[in-house]
């Protein structure tokens, strides 16, 4: 790519870029994404590195080597995107189109349009000879939509010498919103943990002709499946909330309840956002039995969704089932889980998002979210510590109108927002890695 005159139009040329190369997870394909990265970042002088697992994926990681030993800042972003069903859409959903200050594609939210700002504001300090005090590291992975083993999981397993990092910007939020007439920016800090999990109820089978002699598991499972749909799961504060109703009203929330109430009388939309972070769910979903209709089922399988707070483990979950379900000729077996870490909320990054807010946005402010779904925040978290945030500004999309279009048809981004994002992620590195 011939490098443009502003990093507005940069941006543009790599997302359209980035759009063309068809990175459909599965079955992914990531290499040619990850190889015109490292041809756009080798141009601004950037060493880049590709890590693969197999030839097909490979992730990149870039680096701009730190002077002395100070903290290290990662940009870290996915190549792949979720099918596009062509039929669905006003345009090629490989074709990058640029139409009326939108960028049209497969990927342009989640999440190629932050890949390419992260990588233009990387090339962009290294052309102006920026020297960052720590590392500032560059990481776009393969295989966050499916998470077979292929990205973030895998690096940090198998090259924790090449992402090992202080903070970490990635996506997961940052749309502007408006909350009792004050404008804020929401940042995630922490996710909820999805720890789905099986009930097996246990019976005798026979011929559904004679019922009496055998156990019909399917019977037995319907007051069990009543109880877990009538359960009501005790409410707790967590620090998310705690922040994010001091944020909003001034004020620290003295109970659930409190924020509940409190957070309805200032929006809607706050009350939305908040109702989910009180408490875990459990959510019977699947069901299954006899597979045939003359014989009484020896067993009932049901499949509950679960998402637990940051803080909650599986053991104290299971335990919280076993009491709603009291004793009984059945056993539960957590079928995974999956992510649940958070980060602290003041950290020096925290002060860089809001240093850079009120540069642009005077008067706003960033508040902090736990989001219910996962991120690959979640394996630097844990296997370094690393203070992990999800935030790419969004102030031209609205977040209603950006999360009907993520993983649906007709997606795209604002040039106006990549151009904030570019902005946001210079400012951070700079704020943090100056010293
Ligand atoms: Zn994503």
């Amino acid at each position: 790519m011939a490098v443009a005159t502003t990093p507005r139009q940069e941006v543009t040329e790599l997302l359209q870029e980035l759009i063309r190369v068809d990175t459909t997870n599965p079955p992914g394909n990531e290499t040619p994404a990850a190889e015109l990265l490292r041809d756009y970042l080798e141009s601004a002088g950037v060493a880049c590195e590709l890590y693969a697992k197999i030839p097909e994926r490979a992730n990149l990681v870039a680096r701009i080597p730190g002077r002395g030993d100070g903290p290290s800042l990662l940009f870290l972003s996915h190549t792949d995107v979720v099918l596009a069903d062509a039929s669905e859409w006003n345009a090629d959903p490989f074709g990058g189109e640029l139409r009326d200050g939108e960028i049209w594609g497969r990927g342009a939210l989640d999440m190629k349009g932050q890949v390419a700002a992260e990588a233009v504001a990387l090339a962009s300090l290294a052309r102006e000879g920026f020297e960052p005090a720590g590392d500032l590291i560059f990481c776009a992975t393969a295989d966050e939509e499916v998470g077979a083993g292929f990205g973030a999981a895998w690096l940090c397993e198998a090259h924790p010498d090449a992402v090992r990092c202080d903070y970490l910007i990635n996506e997961g939020s940052g749309d502007r919103v408006e909350l009792g007439g004050k404008a804020f920016y929401l940042c995630s800090v922490s996710e909820k943990m999805s720890a789905p999990f099986r009930l097996r109820v246990h019976g005798r089978s026979g011929h559904a002709s004679m019922p009496s002699i055998a156990d019909n598991a399917l019977v037995k499972a319907a007051p069990l499946i009543e109880a877990l749909g009538a359960y009501e799961p005790e409410r707790q504060l967590i620090p998310e909330v705690e922040a994010l109703i001091e944020t909003v009203t001034g004020t620290r929330p003295t109970s659930p309840a409190d924020v509940l109430e409190r957070a309805r009388a200032v929006a809607p939309l706050l009350a939305e956002m908040v109702q989910p972070l009180l408490s875990m769910t459990v959510s019977p979903t699947m069901a299954s039995a006899s597979q045939k209709r003359n014989v009484i089922p020896a067993a009932c399988d049901i499949v509950v969704d679960s998402r637990l707070l940051p803080g909650t483990t599986p053991e104290e979950q299971q335990e919280i089932v076993r009491g709603i379900l009291g004793n009984g000729d059945y056993e539960l077996t957590s079928l995974e889980s999956h992510g649940g870490t958070r980060s602290e909320i003041r950290t020096p990054l925290w002060d860089a998002v809001s240093s850079w807010v009120e540069s642009v946005d005077p008067g706003a402010k960033p508040a902090p979210v736990c989001v219910a779904g996962f991120t690959d925040s979640h394996w630097f978290r844990q296997a370094f510590g690393t203070v992990a945030y999800g935030f790419f500004p969004s102030r031209v999309m609205p977040i209603e109108t950006a999360a009907r279009l993520i993983h649906s048809a007709n997606e795209r981004v604002p040039v106006d927002d990549l151009d904030l994002g570019v902005s946001f992620l210079r400012s951070a590195a700079k704020s943090l890695l100056s010293e």
